[in-house]
């Protein structure tokens, strides 16, 4: 997606030779207009798969993954990252290492929330090492749902998560990828 691309380069701050920090339009602040043309991209690729529900991880995934839903006219259910007291035992549950914390997390949803007859589009910010939507996946089995797609925003294509995804065979759009990014002289190169 040309526009995500632009807003990357515009806006995007090369942290280290692997983290890109956007919180000028997708993790602090969020920019509307360009998250709805970005669901309107996946709502393109994945309208014909039947979606029923959009799945993403708490926290940044999920002002993405909402207007997302809105356009498909379908709920969202996040998994948590952390067990509350007033959340049920009744849980699926795994493991995600963070990326950016560098800690474990035990990632839930409730069984109430997924069930057998979903069709699950995973929406999540950035793909790095793929820990997260690999997590989001395990959950979405243990439902015994169908994963009909994940939607990524940013993959960095140098991690290799994307690539290996993609040979499991799962339907991975990914709307902007990136394939090298230099801390020095902040420069990002795009897959073509
Ligand atoms: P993964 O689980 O694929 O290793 O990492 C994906 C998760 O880590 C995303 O949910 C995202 O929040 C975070 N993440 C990974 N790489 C970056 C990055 O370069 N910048 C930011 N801001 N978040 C990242």
């Amino acid at each position: 997606m040309k526009e995500l691309e632009n807003y990357i380069i515009k806006y995007g701050k090369v942290v280290s030779d692997d983290i890109l920090k956007v919180d000028n339009f997708l993790n602090h602040k969020i920019d509307i207009k360009l998250i709805k043309k970005m669901a309107e991209c996946w709502y393109d690729e994945f309208k014909n798969k039947g979606v029923n529900k959009i799945l993403t991880i708490e926290a940044s995934g999920i002002a993405l993954a909402t207007m997302v839903a809105d356009r498909f006219n379908v709920n969202l259910v996040f998994a948590k990252k952390s067990k509350t007291t007033n959340m049920s035992n009744n849980l699926y549950q795994a493991k995600v290492f963070s990326f950016t914390h560098q800690v474990e997390n035990v990632i839930s949803v409730d069984k109430k929330y997924l069930n057998k007859e979903d069709k699950i589009l995973i929406i999540d910010d950035f793909l790095a090492n793929g820990e997260a939507v690999s997590g989001l996946i395990n959950l979405a089995k243990q439902a015994e749902a169908e994963v009909v797609g994940v939607g990524i925003a940013i993959e960095k294509g140098f991690q290799k998560a994307g690539d290996k995804l993609r040979s499991e065979g799962i339907n991975l759009k990914s709307l902007a990828i990136i394939d090298r990014m230099d801390p020095l002289n902040s420069e990002i190169i795009f897959r073509k």
